[in-house]
């Protein structure tokens, strides 16, 4: 988390009560204090840059009032090794930007790492990968509807881009979530 509370957002206006979910704390919060463009004639009616009442970081609504960063999805995930560990927290940055193809493009690597980690062989199709992790226990035996899921990544996602992008990031991200919370945050400790 980003830390913004070494002073208080100078001359900022109070506001009618907007409610968002900060990006920074994650909280769901009511904040009446921001600074807003104004155009003559209009007013004050345009661009918002609300403080989070909860941790003091700006967030920003633009016109349309859409928020441009999203809370930052996902949870810490315990015990993931330090490769593993950089590339999820890679994904999280990426969904929260909105950047869905790029978030796609990353899960895919971190799913065939996880399969050759656990004893795939390199250089094999996508598909075949989510196979190997099905079959061998990786991919919990409740959750093979997830897998599923987002075995049509496989052909997807790098060649071109779909409406349907942003659920199919959402439904893999939950896949990747579930393997790597199984695999690595529950499992069993190594012996020493
Ligand atoms: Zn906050």
């Amino acid at each position: 988390m980003n830390k913004f509370n070494a002073g208080g957002w100078h001359e900022i206006s109070k506001w009618e009560p907007t409610s968002f979910i900060c990006w920074n704390c994650g909280k769901e919060v009511a904040s009446e204090k921001a600074y807003a463009t104004y155009k003559a004639g209009s007013g004050f009616h345009h661009s918002f840059i609300y403080a989070c009442p909860n941790c003091n970081a700006p967030t920003i609504l633009d016109d349309e009032k859409k928020q441009i960063l999203l809370p930052l999805p996902g949870k810490e995930i315990n015990r993931l090794p330090e490769n593993i560990e950089i590339i999820y927290s890679e994904i999280r940055k990426c969904m929260q930007s909105g950047c869905f193809n790029g978030a796609i493009m990353l899960m895919r690597k971190l799913i065939m790492h996880i399969a050759v980690e656990e004893g795939d062989d390199e250089g094999k199709n996508f598909i075949d990968y989510i196979d190997f992790l099905n079959n061998n226990g990786i991919v919990p035996k409740k959750s093979k509807s997830k897998a599923d899921s987002v075995r049509i990544l496989g052909n997807s996602a790098n060649h071109e881009i779909e409406n349907r992008i942003l659920e199919d990031a959402q439904n893999c991200f939950e896949f990747i979530e579930l393997l790597l919370k199984v695999n690595y945050e529950f499992a069993d400790g190594e012996e020493e």
